[in-house]
């Protein structure tokens, strides 16, 4: 959250408070699970609306190229129907799991990490880090044409939102406190992604 100067009576900071408001309020709507809000904020210049292009790679982890492919986009009552229950909570409605519960925060295994909804690669174990949250943890993303990052206002914190650039599920948030090289931790969760091991 920003601070504001609460002695401070100007019209400016009257305004700069009402804008803070506002996109507070957009954020808990959006937590609050209105997923139709975020295409539109997610795609923002993201090619033509109905496609996106993203850098597709192998399940040996191979990058095959940079292709245009049609953004994913089906009603919640689908994902809802195709998706185990807390992988819809995450990536349909930006739920968080729980720490140390899902299936990759301990995972050391050599893979690749794909979108659970769409099958975008989106992470390699080549990055992963031990972060010790419980969650989940990357240097930086397999390929940065295949995410989208969002600021986040929601629950009463400013963040980065990471989701997927093909289907819009959320996956997780990205914070400054990572390791070298890029000091970036990409703290994911395991119910948004599908890990695929490698030989
Ligand atoms: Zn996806």
């Amino acid at each position: 959250m920003q601070s504001h100067p609460l002695n401070s009576d100007t019209l400016s900071t009257q305004q700069t408070n009402r804008r803070s408001f506002l996109i507070t309020a957009v954020g808990a709507v959006g937590v609050a699970g209105l997923a139709a809000w975020r295409p539109s904020l997610a795609f923002a210049g993201a090619g033509t609306p109905g496609t996106v292009t993203i850098v597709q790679f192998s399940d040996a982890g191979k990058p095959t190229g940079k292709v245009s492919v049609p953004r994913v986009v089906r009603p919640d009552s689908e994902w809802k129907q195709k998706l185990a229950p807390i992988s819809f909570q995450v990536t349909r409605h930006a739920d968080t799991e729980r720490p140390y519960t899902g299936s990759t925060w301990n995972n050391h295994d050599h893979g690749l990490y794909r979108c659970i909804c769409c099958d975008n690669a989106v992470f390699s174990s080549e990055t992963k880090f031990e972060s010790g949250t419980g969650w989940p943890s990357f240097w930086q993303p397999i390929a940065k044409e295949n995410i989208v990052e969002i600021r986040d206002m929601g629950l009463g914190m400013e963040r980065t939102a990471v989701s997927c650039r093909e289907c819009d599920a959320h996956l997780g948030h990205v914070f400054d406190d990572g390791p070298r090289p890029t000091g970036l931790r990409y703290c994911m969760n395991s119910a948004a992604m599908r890990f695929v091991k490698t030989a």
